[in-house]
């Protein structure tokens, strides 16, 4: 267990209210997870589908859990019963299909879209324009869109990345999305939240500051 207790304390200190943590537990132990819960710690975020599931199942039920991975649509319904915040949301078919499974689940969940910033090929997401053309989110009863996710590029240029968060947050400042209310930014990861938090960000899913490095 490598858990980093007092890099846990000291970004709580820095976020204070601005913003929420989202430990990202992705890969890790559930002993992992259970000693930052025990901290308090009730926010983890996961990419993986049976991973989430089989974790959800053997933790605490008041966990809220966010799903920070690239979401395939037939296996939305494995987490519609219980996932807090699908932050990966790339695609109106995507939409529709949580749309469908909460409906089942007699539920509304809450959905981030994923903006591409990075210049990166392999990241997902939409771009500006094509969130500006999305249509039919109207109809869609059983999700509500709270906000806007992006990852910056893996980069040592940090200007480079300051100017993708800034170019984020200005897309959320501006987007409009009739019947959702957009207020989560969720920006920034181990390397680079100190940027996010400067440039607005009032989500942070980091995972190896707090876990230690992945496999
Ligand atoms: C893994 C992951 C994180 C956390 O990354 P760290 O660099 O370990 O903090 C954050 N967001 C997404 C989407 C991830 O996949």
């Amino acid at each position: 267990m490598s858990i980093n207790i007092s890099s846990y304390q000291s970004i709580l200190q820095q976020l204070k209210d601005k913003a929420t943590l989202v430990a990202v537990s992705k890969t890790k132990p559930i002993e992992d997870i259970e000693v930052l819960y025990n901290l308090g710690q009730h926010d983890f975020g996961e990419n993986y589908v049976q991973e989430l599931v089989d974790k959800e199942a053997n933790l605490p039920k008041d966990i809220r859990w966010h799903f920070i991975g690239h979401l395939q649509s037939n296996k939305v319904k494995y987490i519609a019963p219980f996932v807090h915040l699908i932050h990966g949301v790339d695609s109106l078919n995507l939409l529709k299909e949580i749309n469908k499974q909460a409906l089942k689940n007699n539920r509304i969940i809450h959905c981030l879209l994923q903006v591409h910033i990075a210049d990166e090929a392999t990241k997902f997401g939409f771009d500006a324009n094509e969130l500006n053309q999305l249509t039919g989110i109207e109809e869609l009863k059983n999700i509500q869109i709270v906000g806007l996710m992006g990852m910056a590029s893996f980069s040592d240029d940090l200007q480079k990345v300051r100017n993708e968060f800034k170019h984020l947050k200005n897309i959320f400042h501006h987007l409009q999305i009739p019947n959702h209310n957009l207020t989560i930014l969720s920006m920034g990861m181990s390397g680079d939240y100190q940027i996010a938090l400067e440039e607005g960000s009032n989500l942070l899913r980091i995972g190896s500051l707090l876990f230690g490095a992945r496999n």
